[in-house]
């Protein structure tokens, strides 16, 4: 994977405020926030997007995500909260390295912001679609 800016915070060779880590996961707040508290989570494997992580730092992020929203609501004093993962360029997907943005979501609408254009499911591609994904796990 090419080198992104999020190696160099692991390495700390640029500076990020630190809010969790352990041996395979690191936490920090973004730098440009959409609200107070919203925190990136990435594993310390470098990849570049989430299908291409391993059952070990996938495991390792799981086991810790819940915790960190939590405590990010518990210090912002946010009830409601948005995880995003972002994978690919044509996803928003900035920095190619696998993250998780805990966004919390505040009532004078701060947070994020979703336009979510939904279409109807047809059964005939449900069908479809249900064989092609489970033919490809
Ligand atoms: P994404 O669009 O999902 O790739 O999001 C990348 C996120 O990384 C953005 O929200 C940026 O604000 C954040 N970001 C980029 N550089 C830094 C940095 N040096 N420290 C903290 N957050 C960063």
């Amino acid at each position: 994977m090419a080198e992104t800016i999020f190696s160099k915070i692991l390495r700390g060779e640029i500076p990020s405020h630190k809010v969790y880590e352990d041996d395979l996961v690191f936490a920090f707040l973004d730098i440009n926030p959409l609200s107070p508290g919203h925190t990136l989570v990435i594993p310390k494997e470098p990849v570049a997007t989430l299908d291409q992580l391993s059952d070990e730092s996938s495991a390792a992020i799981g086991r810790v995500l819940p915790r960190l929203c939590r405590a990010i609501m518990r210090a912002t004093g946010a009830s409601e909260y948005n995880v995003l993962q972002n994978n690919g360029a044509g996803a928003h997907q900035a920095v190619f390295h696998v993250h998780f943005h805990i966004i919390p979501k505040l009532t004078d609408g701060r947070g994020l912001g979703i336009g979510w254009k939904i279409q109807t499911l047809e059964s005939a591609d449900a069908k479809q679609l249900v064989q092609a994904i489970v033919g490809a796990l």
